[in-house]
């Protein structure tokens, strides 16, 4: 097939940007589990939002299972629920608000009634002001805040239809003073530990010492979980800086903050906050409404398609699939088609020959990053055929990764779980070796760079080593090996 002048589609062997595939009713068999990472899944998500600890322990296993089974390293995220606010219920299960009306949103009812909304959020009359908005339902309904009186809040509907059960609140003019950390947050915590989970994700987020606070809890039971900060809420975005320090990885939860901010601020944010974590060596997913028509559809809308294409053009490490892989009707066709636009992306930017565009100009960079940038220059212009690099903890490969080689990158480690945590860093191939005291780095890069068939004998690859957070423990050596 031909397409003109746009001709010569390029397709690598290897996909740069990850997929995270979230786990459900659809996908929750040993065999669905199975056809997920035969499809290509790198991250497996479970949504503490729904399910129970059996469950998920379940899953859990399911998916350890098959990745060993398969030689794969596959990293799993448990993703907490975070203060959301919701509604309570209602004795029909559902009330119709009608615009124009006035309601009163209560903190103390349990169940609501025809003008009489209960929240199971205590607290909400303290957090609104007058002229603020409550939104219910992922921002399909809107109230305006009239007045305060004790625990209930009056409220005008602006935009009505029906409420049910159970529904979202957002209050995205208000400073919410929920606990960052719900006693249900506690306890599936407590699970990830128990379990080993790869990745805890924090729901919405609104400071780095938010991120810090689960660190300490996570520390309290005896674990060091890197942590996924998910930016949905402007305050969240406000202090993206200390977020993004305190944390391992974020994630774009376009779900929540498309309610929270007007939604066509979404699409740049998302690009400023992909640049904004590669550029600290941190690894950013893009969630959320991915391929969302695919919950019902065997086939995407077009646009869906822009969409992660769009996410792959701007090099986010990773991009998620939530409904459409737990509960819709084609999981496995929508990691497929995830996979096939992402490739065709990338084929393309490799053939062009960077994936990303222009750095900014003038931009200071430290040691280590003049060094990536070196090891990405040198891949490119000596047309190398990898890039391997021994890392300890997975700082290396990930600062390497970080500026988006063209030339395929393998990461050797001694740990699985390191391995495993690579699994959601862009282009990374992790590979695991055991530890010997005999280690020769250019040995074991050569055997390496073989067992994954990225050379043939007598091309050169490009080691990669020496990089430490510690100033005075950092040596940076590129060293080209023929093999
Ligand atoms: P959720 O988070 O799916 O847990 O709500 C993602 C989002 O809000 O986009
Ligand atoms: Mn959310």
């Amino acid at each position: 097939m031909s397409h003109g002048p746009l001709a010569g589609r390029v397709h690598l062997h290897w996909r740069r940007t990850k997929i995270v595939a979230t786990l459900g009713p659809a996908t929750s068999t040993p065999a669905a589990i199975r056809g997920l990472l035969e499809a290509g899944v790198d991250v497996m998500r479970l949504n503490m939002s729904h399910g129970d600890h059996a469950g998920h322990r379940a899953l859990f296993h399911h998916i350890r299972a098959a990745a060993k089974n398969m030689g794969r390293h596959v990293a799993i995220l448990m993703d907490l629920c975070g203060p959301k606010i919701r509604t309570g219920r209602f004795p029909g299960g559902a009330i119709e608000l009608n615009p124009g009306q006035e309601v009163v949103v209560d903190a103390r009812a349990e169940v609501g009634r025809e003008g009489l909304i209960p929240s199971q959020y205590r607290l909400i009359h303290k957090d609104v002001r007058p002229g603020q908005r409550v939104l219910l339902d992922d921002g399909n309904l809107e109230l305006k805040v009239l007045r305060v009186k004790d625990h209930r809040v009056h409220c005008r509907v602006v935009y009505g239809g029906p409420l049910k059960d159970h529904k979202g609140i957002n209050l995205p003019d208000s400073k919410v003073s929920a606990p960052a950390i719900p006693k249900k947050d506690m306890e599936d915590a407590r699970l990830a530990v128990e379990l080993g989970a790869d990745y805890v994700a924090m729901s919405f987020v609104r400071s780095g010492q938010n991120v810090l606070a689960l660190k300490r809890l996570l520390a309290r039971h005896g674990a060091s979980i890197p942590i996924i900060s998910k930016i949905e809420t402007p305050e969240g975005l406000e202090n993206i800086a200390g977020i993004l320090d305190a944390s391992d990885g974020i994630m774009v939860a376009r779900g929540d903050l498309g309610i929270e901010l007007p939604a066509e601020s979404v699409p740049l944010v998302q690009q400023q906050l992909i640049r904004f974590a590669r550029m600290r060596h941190k690894p950013v997913i893009v969630a959320t409404q991915m391929l969302e028509s695919m919950i019902t559809h065997a086939r995407p809308t077009r646009a869906e398609v822009g969409d992660v294409a769009n996410a792959a053009f701007a090099s986010a490490d990773a991009v998620m699939l939530s409904a459409e892989s737990a509960s819709g009707k084609y999981p496995l066709q929508a990691v497929q088609t995830m996979d096939r636009i992402v490739r065709e992306v990338e084929g393309y930017q490799w053939k062009k020959g960077a994936f990303v565009g222009e750095e900014a100009a003038g931009e200071e960079l430290v040691t280590r990053d003049a060094f990536a940038h070196a090891a990405s220059t040198l891949a490119q212009e000596l047309k190398l055929q990898g890039i391997v690099i021994p890392t300890r903890g997975g700082t290396t490969a990930r600062i390497i990764s970080s500026r988006r080689p063209t030339a395929p990158l393998v990461a050797i480690a001694h740990e699985e779980a390191v391995c495993r945590r690579l699994a959601l860093c862009w282009g990374i191939v992790p590979m695991f070796i055991p530890k010997r005291y005999d280690y020769d780095s250019v040995e074991v890069c050569t055997a390496v760079a073989r067992k994954a068939n990225l050379t043939r004998t007598g091309h050169n690859v490009l080691l990669v080593s020496g990089f430490h957070d510690n100033p005075s423990l950092n040596e940076p050596t590129l060293k080209l090996v023929r093999v």
